[in-house]
């Protein structure tokens, strides 16, 4: 049986409940890399060329992970998932950078994803990945089929570790968004356990993917993101400001993201705007623990401090 490796970085935290359904169905072997370890950090980061943002280098460590147990590693080429949006261009070349800055690993599977033309391009992209595997492409259609049978759509992202959801409005307690990519909130090795250390400070998380799936659009004075994932944490900041639900709000942005200097300043401005306690925490590769903790204890400190002057008006409906 083939064995398909699934990276655990990037959009893995979208995406890969339905590859595992579809490789599963195609009859292929899954290996996961698991969860980002120093190793994979130390990997991706010689591997990588050094321009590439944090997550990039330590999608190129997880593939490191798995170049021994797998026969062919999936690695999509993500353009698009919807009508509206695409993906930042290191999502669109991850396929190249890995071929080219990579040595010993497996065939890549690289399929191009862009669903801009409807959900049969899904369709089209799993009989090219049968092929690819040296199987019938009807048979890629068929675990297609199965795989969106068995579990709604492309789109279905894990859920969120039930530690950290918010307790709602409960005993007064301070409750702070912390808002970025999927792949940055929940990467406990990249973000050093930031949920959990909020946590720890008596103050419940609220994350992107705790909030409605639909959203409303930024306002007409902000610009339309056309990045996928950084439109929906411009919005999710949006919808937090506005509704009051939080007591403040953490950006979570890594090292060489070029979208992200502009989603941050939206939120920023935002922030400051409606009086709302907001700060900016940059993951790199050399990032440590005890700096993370004083800022975070002096934003909390900060945010008691402001918590008298405001009233949640509206709690999400996170059920
Ligand atoms: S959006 Fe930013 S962090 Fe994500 S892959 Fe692109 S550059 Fe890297």
């Amino acid at each position: 049986m083939i064995r398909v490796g699934l990276p655990g970085a990037l959009f893995c935290y979208s995406f890969n409940p339905f590859w595992e359904r579809f490789f599963r169905a195609l009859g292929a072997t899954v290996v996961e890399s698991g969860m980002t370890t120093a190793e994979m950090m130390d990997d991706g980061a010689r591997e990588a060329v050094s321009e590439a943002c944090v997550p990039v280098k330590v999608y190129h460590g997880h593939v490191r992970a798995l170049a021994m147990e797998s026969d062919a590693i999936f690695v999509p080429r993500y353009v698009s998932v919807d009508r509206g949006t695409v993906f930042c261009p290191k999502f669109l070349g991850l396929p190249d950078m890995i071929r080219s800055s990579m040595q010993g690993i497996p065939t890549l599977i690289s399929p191009r994803i862009d669903m801009r033309n409807g959900l049969l391009e899904l369709a089209r992209a799993c009989g090219e990945i049968a092929r690819d595997l040296g199987m019938p492409p009807l048979k890629g259609i068929a675990a297609w089929l199965s795989a969106i049978r068995s579990g709604d759509t492309l789109a279905c992202v894990r859920p969120a570790d039930p530690i950290i959801r918010p307790s709602g409005a409960q005993g007064g307690r301070l409750r702070l968004a912390v808002l970025g990519y999927p792949y940055a909130i929940y990467d406990r090795f990249m973000n050093m356990d930031l949920l959990r250390k909020i946590v720890r400070l008596g103050v419940d998380v609220l994350t992107t993917e705790m909030l409605p799936s639909n959203l409303p659009p930024l306002p007409s004075y902000a610009k339309h993101l056309f990045w996928h994932y950084s439109e929906r944490v411009a919005r999710a900041g949006r919808y937090c400001i506005e509704t009051r639900c939080v007591d403040g709000l953490i950006h979570v942005t890594a090292f060489g993201c070029g979208p992200d200097a502009l989603t941050g300043k939206i939120i920023d401005m935002d922030a400051s705007r409606h009086g709302m306690p907001f700060m900016a925490l940059l993951l790199d590769e050399y990032s440590g623990e005890a700096g993370l903790m004083t800022r975070l204890e002096a934003f909390v400190d900060m945010m008691r401090m402001a918590g008298g002057k405001r009233i949640r008006r509206v709690a999400p409906d996170v059920g």
